[in-house]
């Protein structure tokens, strides 16, 4: 049986805990794969969204699949990266969350997925939603009710 708290939390709007768009590091459809292994190094992550030119989610780009896209049989082609776009290579299967969906919504999800897309009403990208924000806030959680 769930208490009143742990519902008020698992209730809880993600709203909350995005990290907003402006501070997401990001790649833009068109972007060659030599921009976007710029971005995945200088930033350190291991994956960024990719959003057109209105700022829709489209996918996600992560280091793997640079990498695998210039993987020739002997060696990485590095000279193929400025002709490789960014739309050539991404996984456009991506899970996403809405801005209304609620923490239990996104417990859910990041069991499989180190940070979630968030997009709004219109399906402009609102930001992301980390695995360790979530953690963060259930241990917050557990602490208090102790
Ligand atoms: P973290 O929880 O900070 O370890 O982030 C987990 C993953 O979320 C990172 O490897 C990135 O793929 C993504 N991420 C976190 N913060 C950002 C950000 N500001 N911009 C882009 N991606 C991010």
């Amino acid at each position: 049986m769930i208490s009143t708290n742990t519902r008020e939390l698992l209730d809880t709007p993600i709203s909350d805990f995005i990290i907003s768009s402006e501070k997401v590091a990001h790649v833009q459809i068109g972007n060659s794969a030599e921009h976007a292994l710029l971005v995945l190094t200088k930033t350190g992550y291991s994956s960024v969204p990719v959003l057109d030119i209105k700022y829709r989610l489209q996918g996600l780009l992560s280091m793997k699949m640079i990498t695998e896209s210039i993987l020739g049989l002997e060696r990485i082609e590095y000279e193929k990266l400025t002709n490789i776009k960014v739309d050539d290579v991404m996984d456009n299967n991506v899970t996403f969350l809405k801005i209304t969906d609620t923490f239990q919504k996104a417990l859910d999800l990041v069991i499989n997925h180190a940070f979630l897309c968030v997009v709004d009403e219109e399906g402009t990208f609102a930001g992301i939603l980390t695995r360790r924000v979530i953690l963060k806030q259930l241990k917050k959680y557990i602490y208090q009710v102790d």
